[in-house]
Formats: C-alpha cells, sequence, structure tokens
C-alpha cells in the first residue's frame, strides 16, 4: 500500500477524517474515511473504505475517553488496519486565520499561538481544531501537520466587502468580514472548472447548507463576497445559529435583560437558527417531516433568507450566471432546493423538477438563465491536497 495524507476535521463531540493513499499517479485515493461521533457522552467510530464498506466500528459505552484518547484510538488503528505504509503527514481544518493566514501553513508552536488569538471569534470550533492539533503533534511528533483555515479562500475580497462601517482604528486591529467555509468553496471552484469552465469563469453563488450554512459569490472561482462575516455566526440563519441580527438585539439582551456574555453566546451559538425558531430540532430533515406549524416556519424562514442573501450577492456579482447547491441539506434536499430556486425565479432560473427529485447534476432546464447545479463537497480532500502541496512542494498531482 501506499504513502498516506490523513485530514482530520474535529468538532465539539466528533472528529472526522479521511486517510488517502497518494499513488504513484499522485491521486488521492481514499483509503478510509469516516467519523468518532458523541465525543464526551458515548463514542460511536466508524470507518468505510473507498466503496463504502465499512472497514470497522465500534462503541465505547461511557464518556471516559475525550478527543485525545480517541484520536489516539483513530491513529492507532490506521497504523495497525488501515493498510497505509507510512504518514506523509496530517492535515487539519482550522476555523480561522485571521488577515495573516491567507495559505495553508505547516503547524509550528509560533503558529499554534496566533492562532489561539482567534478563539473567541469561533468559540465554537478554533479550541478543539487547536486541541486537536496538539494532540496529533504529541501522538505522532514525526509526523508533519499543516493547518488549513476556512478564511483563507475568501482573502481575494476587495476591501469594500470586507469593511463594517465602525470607526477605522477597530477595522484596522483586524475587526472585519472574513468569511468560513472556505475550504468547501474553494473544492467546489475547483470542480466546477473542471466540469464546466464556462460557468467557472462567470458570476456564480455557491451555497454551502449543512449545519452551519453560507453562501459565496465567485467571480471568475475567486470569493468576492460571502455571507458570514468576522465570525461563523453571520448571513444566513443555521442548524442552531441566528444568522444575521440587528446588533441592537444583543445589546438588549445584555442592558434590559441582564444577560451575561456567555449567556448572549450560547443563545445565538447554540440555541437559536431553525432549532430556536421550529422548538423541534436543528436537523432539516426532521424540520421537512414535522407537522408542526412553528416547524414549517424555520423551514420558510431558511428559504427565505437564502433568497434575501442571495439577492444581495446577485448586486455584488452585477448579475448570475450560475448557482451552486452543496453540503448535507443542498445535496440531499429536493424540497429546499426547489423552494430556493422558486424564490430566485426573477432572476430567470428555472430548475427541471425531475433532475431536481433525481438530484443531478445539472438541475436547471435548457431554457433557465441562470445554470443551477449540485456538487457535493469534499472538505476533507481539500485539506489532503493543501497539505502534500506543503509537504512534498515537488509533487505534481490530480485530485
Ligand atoms: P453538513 O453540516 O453538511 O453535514 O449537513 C448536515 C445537515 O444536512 C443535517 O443537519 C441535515 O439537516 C441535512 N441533511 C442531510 N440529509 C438531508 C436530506 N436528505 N434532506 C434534508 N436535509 C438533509
Amino acid at each position: 500500500m501506499a504513502d498516506a495524507v490523513l485530514s482530520l476535521n474535529v468538532g465539539s463531540s466528533s472528529i472526522k477524517f479521511a486517510l488517502y493513499g497518494v499513488g504513484s499517479t499522485d491521486a488521492l485515493e481514499v483509503i478510509a474515511a469516516g467519523k468518532i461521533e458523541g465525543i464526551g457522552s458515548s463514542p460511536h467510530f466508524i470507518a468505510r473504505d473507498g466503496s463504502g464498506r465499512i472497514l470497522v466500528e465500534r462503541r465505547w459505552e461511557n464518556a471516559a475517553g475525550g478527543h485525545e484518547l480517541l484520536l489516539d484510538e483513530l491513529l492507532t488503528w490506521i497504523d495497525k488496519t488501515a493498510g497505509a505504509e507510512r504518514l506523509l503527514g496530517i492535515g487539519h481544518r482550522v476555523v480561522h486565520g485571521g488577515a495573516g493566514f491567507a495559505a495553508p501553513v505547516r503547524i509550528t508552536e509560533r503558529a499554534v499561538a496566533a492562532l489561539s488569538a482567534f478563539i473567541p471569534l469561533a468559540p465554537l470550533h478554533q479550541p478543539h481544531n487547536l486541541a486537536a492539533i496538539q494532540a496529533a503533534t504529541a501522538l505522532r511528533p514525526g509526523v508533519p501537520q499543516v493547518a488549513c483555515f476556512d478564511t483563507a479562500y475568501h482573502q481575494t475580497q476587495p476591501p469594500v466587502a470586507t469593511r463594517f462601517g465602525i470607526p477605522r482604528a477597530l477595522s484596522d486591529e483586524g475587526i472585519r468580514r472574513y468569511g468560513f467555509h472556505g475550504l468547501s468553496y474553494e473544492y467546489v471552484a475547483r470542480a466546477l472548472a473542471r466540469l464546466d469552465p464556462s460557468m467557472a469563469s462567470g458570476r456564480v453563488i455557491a451555497a454551502h447548507l449543512g449545519n452551519g450554512a453560507s453562501l459565496c459569490a465567485m467571480a471568475g472561482g475567486r470569493s468576492i463576497d460571502t455571507t458570514m462575516g468576522f465570525t461563523a455566526l453571520d448571513g444566513l440563519v443555521m442548524g442552531t445559529r441566528c444568522g444575521a441580527i440587528d446588533p441592537g438585539v444583543i445589546l438588549y439582551l445584555e442592558q434590559a435583560k441582564g444577560m451575561r456574555a456567555e449567556e448572549v453566546q450560547q443563545l445565538l451559538y447554540e440555541d437559536s437558527g431553525l432549532l430556536g425558531v421550529s422548538g423541534v430540532s436543528s436537523d432539516m430533515r426532521d424540520l421537512l417531516a414535522s407537522p408542526a406549524e412553528s416547524a414549517r416556519q424555520a423551514v420558510e424562514l431558511f428559504v427565505y433568507r437564502i433568497a434575501r442573501e442571495a439577492g444581495a450577492l446577485v448586486s455584488s456579482l452585477a448579475g448570475l450566471d450560475g448557482l451552486v447547491f452543496t453540503a448535507g441539506i443542498g445535496e440531499n434536499s429536493p424540497a429546499i432546493r426547489a423552494l430556493v430556486c422558486e424564490r430566485l425565479a426573477w432572476l430567470g432560473l428555472e430548475i427541471d423538477a425531475q433532475a431536481n427529485a433525481a438530484g443531478a447534476a445539472t438541475i436547471s432546464t435548457a431554457n433557465s438563465r441562470v445554470t443551477v447545479r449540485i456538487i457535493p463537497t469534499d472538505e476533507e480532500r481539500m485539506i489532503a491536497m493543501h497539505t502534500l502541496d506543503i509537504i512534498t512542494p515537488h509533487r505534481a498531482r490530480t485530485a
């Protein structure tokens, strides 16, 4: 078996991973991919090979194993069982790279210290991303590690798209819009360039609709605007996050309702969004299946806000040639795609109901003025590609 590279995407209660073989052609082939979920309660580990066959499934009955112990289990399983001869490197998803990290970097103690400064800007993700880097470095000290940032892809945005209307000194300090889901958008932009070079060279909105959700305006494959800003709270209504909100609401919560900053953070990141509005679930599948009026309203708001923000990005792009749906909801929900496209019909956008129901690669009609596509995202593969570029820069590779 070949040399391999490992991608890690570590969240508050999960470790998602993908192990790729780096073959003689330098194409990346999935050796194993999977996740450990339920960290902190009853962890569940599952890994499949490239064809979807289950390679291992294991449950732990108690919460005893934290992230580091379970990462150790994963790395040990990879060494012993997965069949990778040599682990060339480990790539990590890091949500916030601030203004300074415009591209993936090899991990050093200095880099970790610099990235720790962004923990308050991404409290749901950054601490877990950095803890995983430290744990993996301790567990495999000889293996090079690379940090890949969700903010980096958006560095091509013009200054006017990243500036808030606040005093200049604060902007200069870094209080500005950064944008997130960059690894997903970068993967989608590259895939689109391969699949449809003409659309890729035009004005495209990519809709990453998952538990976290955002839109990205791409001109010629480069990000020029996006709905997330200083933090991953901004923009669309998400699974548990509120999306764009009048900042006066936060002042009111603190001043009139006496809420502490930590309580407001919990409210905006964890208790809001689809979950908060519906009172039923943060999972779109549950909401679409629910008879509750509040669930219907949550779906309605989710779609309304996507269409509204898309309208703003059409203005940033000065028109629209293509729309791409990606991530859990975007790839798998014909109902949400249809509702979003219905609201955007004024753009001359028309979808083919059958193609949409079937989840076809192109779901717009031949007459549609805007081409609508579904492109499954693959952040783990993007991380692996960046990691190899950093640790073996001489290699030329195909995705
Ligand atoms: P992600 O964050 O990209 O993994 O997306 C996770 C979200 O995708 C889940 O919270 C679900 O709401 C949603 N999802 C997955 N499959 C479907 C489906 N078939 N229909 C609607 N939503 C789905």
